[in-house]
């Protein structure tokens, strides 16, 4: 569904991301681990072509992203961050109804949708309609962010460091709620993170990157069990 094909993307003379190719299957919950600075982000906004690329291709569903106007690759990719960048003046229903309203989907039809999304992510009803960002925690506000995402049902869902800046118990239930999702809805999903414990937790298959290059990638079970080299044992065995 996403082929990376010998793809490179430098800053000045420095290769961040490095003659990297990587195949993401539909219905894949990929993630993407390594050390801070090692070409997970870059990767990321490669995909949705918010960042360039300098040699290679990318493929999404056979299509050469070069080739697609980047709105409407946009628009099949949901996209969550860690600093969840939610519009602090629209209701949180308002936000998680953006992209099918740009879409210029029918109200009932949005209503429904957003009522949809409150039952998926375990949200309240009465706040999603009243609250705006500000007034709800962290975790809410992130939850908030993937209901968006998810809104008009794109086939791929990016999401880098979703859950970086929670608090454990939080980011325990959303590690436990996206992977439900995960589950019920099928959809591809690109999960950036470099916590080791995370990528074993959630991936169905796993690329490790380090400076730039992959160095390994397989199920979490091929990465337990046969760490490509050194690197990928420490970083493993960080992890518990
Ligand atoms: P990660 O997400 O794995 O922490 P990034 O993809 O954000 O890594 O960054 C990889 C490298 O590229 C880092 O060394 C970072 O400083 C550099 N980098 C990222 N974006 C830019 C940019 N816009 N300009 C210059 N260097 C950048
Ligand atoms: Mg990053």
């Amino acid at each position: 569904m996403i082929e990376l094909t010998r793809v490179t993307k430098r800053y000045g003379d420095k290769a961040v991301v490095d003659d990297l190719s990587l195949t993401v299957a539909r219905g894949a919950f990929f993630v993407l681990v390594g050390p801070s600075g090692s070409g997970k982000s870059t990767t990321l906004k490669m995909i949705n072509r918010l960042v360039g690329i300098d040699a290679g291709a990318i493929a999404v569903d056979g299509r050469n992203v070069r080739d697609m106007p980047a709105e409407a690759l946009r628009r099949g990719m949901g996209y969550v961050i860690q600093s969840i960048g939610l519009f602090p003046h629209w209701t949180v229903a308002d936000n998680i109804a953006t992209v099918p309203r740009l879409l210029r989907w029918p109200e009932a039809r949005v209503r429904a949708r957003v009522a949809e999304l409150i039952a998926l992510l375990q949200l309240d009803a009465a706040e999603v309609a009243r609250k705006y960002p500000h007034e709800l925690s962290g975790g809410q506000q992130q939850r908030i962010g993937v209901a968006r995402a998810l809104a008009a049902d794109p086939g791929i869902v990016l999401m880098d460091e979703p859950f970086g800046a929670l608090d454990p118990i939080t980011r325990d239930a959303l590690q436990g709620e996206i992977a439900r999702i995960h589950a019920a809805t099928e959809k591809t999903i690109v999960f950036v993170t470099h916590d080791m414990d995370e990528a074993l937790r959630l991936g169905t298959e796993i690329a490790i990157l380090d400076q730039g290059r992959l160095v390994q990638c397989g199920s979490p079970a091929d990465i337990l069990r046969s760490p490509a080299n050194d690197f990928v044992r420490t970083f493993v065995g960080g992890a518990d």
